[in-house]
């Protein structure tokens, strides 16, 4: 079989394996390069072809005996091929891939002022792609540049953001390159990051009504070119949506919330064990953090200290990828763990009839009652969540769940 892979520096978040065992028949593995072995791996590696990310996009250039007119005139490349004389060849595929983003969207971007956020390799690439659509503008932000992140009112009548700096991707989610209430005729925001799936900038723009895309399209349209390019063939485009698709799927955290009692971790570890996950129960991380069960915290410490901690935990555990996640009742009460779960999770409200709900040890639940607990809440969760579902019984709510999530 043969040998494919990606090469950089840190690779831990990758989904490229999960992609390229989607696209084709052969072995595609990780390989993380320390920057002074890269020449070592680059005259030592048996592997047929491989992609290239974060750092050495530019640095494996002087290593490819010829190049394409794209990877040559970007000065960036992310796919490498052996030749027949064993020398290499590199290409650039993020090209496709951002262009195939672009064309998602559906908005075009001709005659309209383009920012792109970041100087690095992607930026190139995705400089040359708004180019070739013919954006009126292209302006380059750049930490250290003309153009910086101190001068920005200088570009408010932006209508294409693009962020191409890694702010904001896993594990440091929560951050954002600039300010979209700055850019009042911004109509079109692009993150290439993809891992979480909405990076705190893409809710900031949905939150606005700006239309935002994150990387997958293009991680998945860039990886089937350079798939084709290792294979010698020419597949189409439709297997690009169909992959994303399934890679949603599989990263995508499934978060269940709802009323104290409503059978959120029995449903949730049935939904785990059906799908093929780990199950996560957020308060069982509060009460391993504090090492305390939850009653005691709250008599002793307070709702507030409670609710902190819960956030706190929330924001570890919510990044991650592929999980079930059993909230707490009481999660939607703080706006702030919205865009938490938001960000890598689909969120599902179970609905329960408030006389079956169980309320022993569950000391809100107990304080305040139960009806006033939800007639404080109802309005939260309805809002939260984007599939609601009656937890009649668990095992058929569980099937129930994976069926609605998982039916194409
Ligand atoms: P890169 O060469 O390291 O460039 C990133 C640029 O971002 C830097 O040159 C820097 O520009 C800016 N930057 C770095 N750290 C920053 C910080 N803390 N705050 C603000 N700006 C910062 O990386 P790259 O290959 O271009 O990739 C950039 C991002 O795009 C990564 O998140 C990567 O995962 C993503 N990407 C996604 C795809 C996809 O298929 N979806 C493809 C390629 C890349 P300045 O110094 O000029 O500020």
């Amino acid at each position: 079989m043969k040998k494919y892979g990606l090469i950089g520096e840190k690779l831990g978040h990758s989904f490229s394996p999960q992609i390229h065992g989607l696209l084709q028949d052969y072995e595609y593995r990780l390989y993380e390069v320390e920057r002074d072995t890269l020449s070592r791996f680059m005259n030592e590696t048996d592997l047929q072809g491989f992609n290239v990310t974060i750092p050495y996009k530019q640095e494996v250039i002087p290593f490819c005996k010829t190049l394409s007119d794209r990877a040559a005139a970007i000065g960036s490349v992310n796919t490498v091929v052996r030749m027949k004389d064993g020398s290499f060849f590199g290409d650039n595929t993020d090209y496709f891939g951002f262009e195939y983003m672009l064309k998602k969207s559906g908005v075009s971007v001709s005659g309209k002022k383009a920012i792109v956020l970041g100087s690095g390799g992607a930026s190139k690439t995705v400089q040359a792609v708004l180019k070739a659509n013919n954006a009126s503008s292209v302006t380059v932000v750049s930490r250290t540049g003309e153009n910086n992140y101190g001068n920005l009112q200088l570009h408010k009548d932006a209508v294409v953001i693009v962020n191409t700096t890694p702010l904001g991707m896993y594990p440091n989610t929560g951050v954002s390159p600039v300010d979209l209430t700055s850019f009042p005729d911004c109509r079109l925001v692009l993150d290439l990051i993809y891992n979480p799936d909405k990076t705190a900038l893409i809710l900031q723009a949905k939150s606005l009504g700006i239309p935002a895309f994150s990387g997958l399209s293009m991680l998945v349209a860039q990886a089937k070119e350079a798939s084709d390019i290792f294979t010698s063939t020419r597949s189409s485009d439709d297997v690009i949506a169909s992959i994303e698709k399934t890679i949603l799927s599989q990263t995508m955290n499934i978060a269940l919330i709802g009323m104290p009692g409503c059978g959120k971790t029995t449903v949730g570890k049935l939904l785990a064990e059906m799908t093929d996950r780990e199950f996560i129960d957020l308060d069982e991380e509060i009460e391993k953090a504090l090492g305390r069960s939850i009653p005691d915290v709250i008599a002793s410490e307070g709702l507030e200290y409670f609710r902190n901690t819960e956030t706190a935990v929330l924001r570890k555990i919510s990044c991650q990828s592929g999980k079930v996640i059993a909230t707490g009742g009481g999660v939607v009460t703080i706006p702030e763990n919205k865009p938490l779960l938001a960000q890598n999770s689909i969120t599902v409200l179970l609905e329960r009839p408030l006389k079956d709900l169980e309320s022993k040890g569950r000391p809100l639940s107990q304080s305040k009652g139960v009806e006033a607990l939800y007639n404080e809440r109802k309005d939260l969760y309805q809002e939260w969540s984007e599939l609601k579902i009656a937890n009649i019984s668990p095992k058929q709510t569980a099937k129930e769940i994976k069926e609605k999530l998982f039916h194409f």
